[in-house]
């Protein structure tokens, strides 16, 4: 076993040396390379099979690094960078001209975190430029939570992972797009994750900005965003009724998995083969910030029981804010939601 020391370096010189790794954050494991060389980021696209058309989070060291990747960094990000960084809050801005726009995805906007690891925190100031990184997983598929589920996504590739244990949040960063106005701050959520839209209206408001929350429907503004993702090798069945019986739902999705398209937004969606005959039933805990760091972790382990299927029932109590942003997830991995 390598010391995490030792693990640093060696992360460091493959970077350096125009190389991709995999390492821990809070959220999810990503798959990193220095934003500074253009084929190093090309091979995050080629080693997760990801098109170019969904842009990668910036990982920097300190504010000081934000600053230098956005055109205009504001008094906004300052307010919620000082009280939500290092952590789990995307923060999507201007783009500096120098950022490659292969990471952007062509966009003049990126998005920038400061990942709340020991370790990732330790590699960024060593490196000392920062990280592109998505999660570390083949696109569409579920998202890592363990270095192990990193290795064994990537081991064709033989991926070098820094070991940084099991990732304590569990799914990934919140995304929001920040504009400040002369009048106001005006503010879209991409993604839902840990960081809740309550927590930063509280902050917003008790620093006395002005600002307001829109819908982003501008699918160009708002990449990444397909009806589908995080996906098992095995269907994902999600029912909301808790009554009905497993034979009963899984005859339904027999005469349903015919209809499904073989692909939806580039994302394969994952059918039998033949039909299905037996099922696994997977389990959350009632607290929704376990339940959330386990989710990925279980539906990695339920898949490769050998069932034809994977069937979850939703309960009525898995309802508000928090669970919203598990189901996001939960949601887009289902082949059928009943
Ligand atoms: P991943 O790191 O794999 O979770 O993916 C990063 C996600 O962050 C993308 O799929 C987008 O949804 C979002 N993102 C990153 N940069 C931008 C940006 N400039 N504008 C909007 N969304 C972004
Ligand atoms: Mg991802």
């Amino acid at each position: 076993m390598m010391s995490p020391n030792e693990a640093l370096a060696k992360a460091k010189n493959i970077l350096d040396e125009g190389g991709v790794i995999g390492f821990p954050t809070e959220t999810v494991y990503g798959l990193a390379a220095r934003i500074d060389i253009p084929s190093a980021v090309e091979k995050i696209f080629t080693t997760k099979e990801r098109p170019f058309f969904d842009p990668l989070i910036v990982h920097v060291a300190s504010v000081e690094q934000a600053k230098k990747v956005t055109a205009y960094w504001g008094p906004a990000s300052q307010a919620l960078a000082e009280v939500f960084w290092p952590g789990p809050l995307t923060l999507v801005l201007p783009r500096d001209p120098s950022v490659n726009l292969m990471i952007t995805s062509g966009l003049e906007t990126v998005g920038i975190r400061m990942p709340n690891h020991p370790l990732a925190l330790e590699l960024l100031q060593q490196v000392g430029v920062p990280l592109a990184a998505p999660s570390a997983n083949k696109f569409g598929r579920t998202s890592p939570t363990s270095a192990s589920h990193v290795r064994v996504e990537f081991k064709n590739e033989d991926v070098f992972v820094v070991d940084g244990g099991d990732c304590q949040i569990g799914i990934e960063s919140t995304v929001l797009l920040v504009r400040h106005r002369p009048d106001k701050v005006v503010l879209s959520i991409l993604r839902r994750g840990h960081v809740l839209q309550s927590d930063i209206a509280k902050v917003l408001s008790e620093k006395g900005f002005e600002f307001e929350f829109v819908e982003q429907l501008d699918k160009r503004e708002s990449p990444g965003h397909m009806k589908h993702h995080y996906m098992p090798p095995v269907p994902l069945i999600v029912c909301t009724d808790v009554q009905r019986l497993p034979e009963d739902i899984v005859k339904e999705v027999n005469q349903k998995m015919g209809e499904l398209p073989d692909e939806i937004e580039s994302i394969k969606i994952v059918k039998p083969k033949a039909g299905i005959h037996t099922w696994s039933i997977l389990k959350l805990s009632e607290d929704p910030l376990l339940a959330t760091r386990e989710l990925y972790g279980k539906l990695r382990e339920v898949a490769i029981q050998g069932a034809d299927c994977i069937l979850f029932y939703r309960e009525s109590h898995q309802a508000g804010e928090r669970w919203e942003s598990l189901f996001d997830r939960l949601n887009k991995a289902a082949s059928l939601i009943l």
